[in-house]
């Protein structure tokens, strides 16, 4: 019987899983050169070709996010800058594979190096396309882990997770990767516990795995004992979730009664697919940067992707806010190079100081307001000046339209607070349809600890009574002054801190969808009565 080894990783996707190793390789097979470069040419271009009908199929099968992230690797495989090296390398003697290989792997080093978290994490999708075309080439295979397996590798690409048959459980750990890549949020919403950042996994494969994605941590070759209280753990978990789901579809009350709304945060219109919208308060927060994420998008792009969502929502309020480009989401063509960007031109600066591209989101914003219950909101507003500025430009396009009889409407506009300079001073802002706290920037901001920086991540808590007095002062004069205030940073849907920011007074949020029903869940177990007593 092997010793259990015990191990640690960082949470990508909250879980148990109890299942056997299984180590992630690809047989890649073998690559027989023509020694022509015009066929090495043409049999690379077949093999591309085939790789995105393969994508293009897997697509079809999917919905929501999972297609979104293929429509990524399908851009990337028809995208020059990836293919000409490769061609370049055949005109100089080099056969297709070795050629394909390499242009990949010089993209891959610059994405893994990249400064930006989000284009680390996309590194993981140009190895599924290098893996993809490479396989095209040569026949080979990828080896498919049986069900209900615990899969171990440096990294997994999205379309390795997507072959996997995950309905009879399984997890994921792996060396590399990172919580916000495309297959973490495959992980997410799908339900497969994950963890990155694992180190020192010393076994080939079959062993028994328990992987605990609630607390970050991994037994391989388990004694009974250890199984044992893992399957408990685990039991007990799945009754939370499930008396978490049977909340999903009540409106959030505390135990006392007091009525919480809980809105979902959504990055993309493709999110709201798989969101029953009688499981929430409409949509607290959409940011809008990943429609920049493929250049600057024109009106009608935009202005399709927020229909969407406002359709979707019936009646519900649907809070889009205006491009929130720069500090860790740079925008090529937008955002500028800046020594500390988090402190530079960004969100409502950067909007403002290039009207051309910001006119196009607005004209967008007041077509799509017809379709449903807009709210439009200003990320990053410091001073009145820039609240003045925005309604300025909004009131002028909307006067554009009405005077060529275009269909419109001017929505509330409202301002997130994540400037300390506005959550100390609110009062500055008596004009602002409604408050909605950014509680992730407005900590970084309080703190100086950089929301990026993993050294200071200790510091960059929610809970010190800094950070909850600013929150209680937002709360406070929104009450005054009849002004709505929500919190949409990421504490929100935190059960672990909501006891705290009730105790605020705030009574509304807007969370990740996948925290949904543990964040009604937590709101359900406090007693505000109790508390205040
Ligand atoms: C925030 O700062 O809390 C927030 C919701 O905005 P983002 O995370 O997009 O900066
Ligand atoms: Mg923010």
């Amino acid at each position: 019987m092997p010793k259990p080894l015990k191990l640690r990783g960082t949470i990508a996707s909250q879980g148990y899983a109890e299942g056997v190793l299984f180590v992630l390789s690809t047989s890649a097979g073998t690559y027989r050169s023509s020694g022509d470069a015009g066929a090495e040419e043409r049999t690379l271009r077949d093999a591309i070709a085939k790789a995105s009908r393969q994508v293009a199929e897997l697509m079809a099968a999917q919905g929501g996010d999972n297609a979104d992230i293929l429509e990524f690797q399908l851009a990337m495989l028809d995208d020059d800058a990836l293919s000409t090296p490769a061609y370049d390398a055949i005109a100089r003697g080099r056969d297709a594979a070795g050629a394909w290989s390499g242009a990949l792997e010089n993209q891959i080093a610059d994405y893994d190096s990249a400064d930006d978290e989000y284009f680390r994490a996309r590194a993981a999708d140009l190895r599924d396309i290098r893996d993809r075309v490479v396989q095209a080439l040569t026949g080979g295979e990828a080896i498919r882990p049986q069900s209900g397996a615990v899969l171990y590798g440096d990294d997994i690409t999205p379309s390795q997770f997507l072959a996997c048959d995950w309905s009879k459980g399984g997890g994921i750990m792996l060396r590399l990767g990172s919580g916000t890549s495309h297959v973490a949020m495959l992980a997410r919403a799908k339900g497969v516990p994950m963890l990155v950042g694992v180190a020192g996994v010393a076994a080939k494969g079959g062993e028994t795995v328990l992987l605990d994605a609630e607390n970050g941590a991994i037994t391989i070759s388990p004694d009974s004992f250890a199984v044992a209280s893992f399957r408990q753990k685990s039991i007990a978990e799945r009754a939370r979730r499930q008396s978490a789901m049977s909340l999903a579809r009540r409106p959030a009350s505390t135990r006392d009664g007091t009525p919480i709304s809980v809105g979902v945060n959504i990055a993309e219109p493709g999110d709201v697919e798989t969101i029953d919208i009688a499981t929430c308060d409409g949509v607290g927060l959409m940011r809008t940067e990943f429609l920049f994420n493929a250049g600057l998008p024109d009106e009608e792009t935009q202005y399709r992707a927020y229909r969407k969502v406002l359709e979707w929502a019936e009646d519900k309020p649907v809070t889009i806010r205006t491009v929130d480009a720069g500090g860790d989401k740079p925008v090529p063509g937008f955002t500028v190079e800046e020594t500390n960007p988090f402190l530079g031109l960004r969100g409502i600066r950067l909007a403002l100081s290039r009207p051309d591209v910001f006119r196009v989101q607005v004209r967008a914003l007041l077509r799509a307001a017809v379709h449903g219950n807009l709210k439009v909101m200003l990320p990053m507003i410091s001073v009145p000046e820039e609240y003045a500025a925005a309604e300025a430009l909004f009131e002028a396009e909307a006067a554009d339209f009405e005077a060529a009889g275009v269909t419109h409407w001017l929505p509330p506009l409202g301002i997130m607070v994540e400037v300390p300079a506005v959550a100390i001073a609110p009062e500055r802002f008596e004009n602002a349809a409604f408050l909605s706290i950014g509680s992730n920037d407005l900590t970084q901001y309080v703190m100086a600890a950089g929301r990026d920086n993993g050294a200071v991540a200790a510091l960059a808590d929610v809970s010190n009574p800094a950070i909850l007095s600013l929150i209680a002062n937002v709360v406070r004069f929104g009450k005054e002054q009849n002004i709505p205030v929500s919190l949409c940073g990421d504490a929100g849907g935190d059960p672990g801190l909501i006891p705290a920011l009730l105790g605020t007074g705030l009574r509304s949020v807007s969370v990740a969808p996948a925290q949904l029903p543990r964040a009604k869940l937590a709101i359900a177990e406090i007693d505000l009565v109790v508390r205040a007593a």
